[in-house]
């Protein structure tokens, strides 16, 4: 019986040692941190900060800080006179074009580059035609100046970046054209 009682407290305590071994582990592991090199983005330097600000400050599993002296960046910015669009390589990495074409039919520049970043983060175009969307790109009205994610796009970032994802992202270009131009990007 003293036996039966010791056996039970031990489980209790046992138990009880999980819980508090589960509860003092912090709500979320450290972000991962992707530098980007916005050196070459010419007059887009500002507005891919800003694209980079709007990411950080939905997602918690991933963060996009500036590259810094000495460090290879994960993701290069540039400016042309093309289209915007993104080449990811792997989940994280790649490379971004602030397309000037688009920025003169008048999309926002912000959303282009939130929308930019959001491919080297795993997402993919989604034409829907609606300016909720930031994955809709170019496909939402000229006009739509939301640069945020929706809740569906960001819960695909944050799941792309827990520390346990094991995210595989085929390397791809993405280019923002309107569909008009035939494009399928
Ligand atoms: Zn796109």
């Amino acid at each position: 019986m003293l036996l039966r009682r010791m056996a039970a407290a031990v489980i209790s305590a046992v138990a009880f040692a999980g819980v508090l071994v589960a509860g003092s582990a912090p709500a979320s592991a450290a972000p991962r941190v992707l530098y980007y090199d916005a050196s070459q983005a010419q007059e887009f330097v500002a507005v891919v900060n800003q694209g980079a600000q709007i990411w950080n400050s939905r997602a918690t599993n991933v963060r996009l800080e500036p590259v810094t002296a000495g460090r290879t960046p994960n993701i290069r910015v540039y400016a042309d006179n093309g289209w915007p669009r993104a080449q990811t390589t792997s989940l994280g990495n790649g490379r971004v074009w602030m397309g000037r074409q688009a920025v003169n039919q008048g999309y926002h520049p912000p959303r282009i580059a939130a929308h930019e970043l959001g491919h080297i983060l795993g997402l993919p175009d989604r034409r829907t035609g609606l300016c909720a969307d930031l994955m809709s790109g170019s496909s939402a009205p000229i006009s739509c100046a939301n640069s945020y994610p929706n809740s569906r796009e960001l819960a695909q970032v944050e799941a792309n970046f827990r520390s346990s994802a094991v995210a595989r992202v085929t390397p791809q270009t993405y280019v923002w054209q309107p569909a008009l131009a035939g494009a399928a990007g």
